[in-house]
């Protein structure tokens, strides 16, 4: 199995702020990675990503008002709570663009199937959730 060094991401920007539990998808972490490397091709300079939140327990998702409810009888929770399951999202911000720049590339990039833009919060959401047929989701919203 091939096994690679992440560039530019620190563990413990990923693990979950209250207990350090990490568990996340190969395929979040790595299309992450991917994105940080389009955006210096692009700007032509360092771009750098600041992770406000990856990994996060159940009991810190549930603090952080991520969701977690059972639906049908299965157990759904936000696609950061990582007890239960991998984590695959990063809520990000970079002192090198603003949100909304942000949150465009991020779109353009199509490293992500999710990218929410929090325009209250100021900061952008991602996540690798397989969608059917590679769909990809975007959207903004007063939070
Ligand atoms: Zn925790
Ligand atoms: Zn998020």
């Amino acid at each position: 199995m091939i096994q690679t060094k992440i560039e530019n991401f620190l563990e413990n920007e990923i693990k979950c702020k209250c207990c350090g539990v990490l568990n996340i998808s190969d395929k979040a972490i790595i299309s992450l990675q991917a994105f940080r490397y389009m955006l210096n091709n692009k700007y032509k300079r360092n771009i750098r990503l600041t992770v406000n939140s990856g990994c996060r327990c159940r009991k810190h998702n549930k603090a952080e008002g991520g969701v977690d409810e059972i639906r049908n009888g299965i157990l759904v929770t936000s696609r950061h709570e990582c007890t239960t399951k991998k984590s695959d999202a990063f809520d990000l911000i970079s002192p090198d663009l603003d949100y909304k720049t942000l949150y465009q590339e991020a779109v353009d990039s199509k490293m992500f199937n999710t990218i929410i833009r929090y325009d209250i919060k100021h900061f952008v959401h991602v996540d690798t959730e397989p969608r059917p047929n590679f769909e990809i989701k975007a959207w903004s919203w007063n939070k």
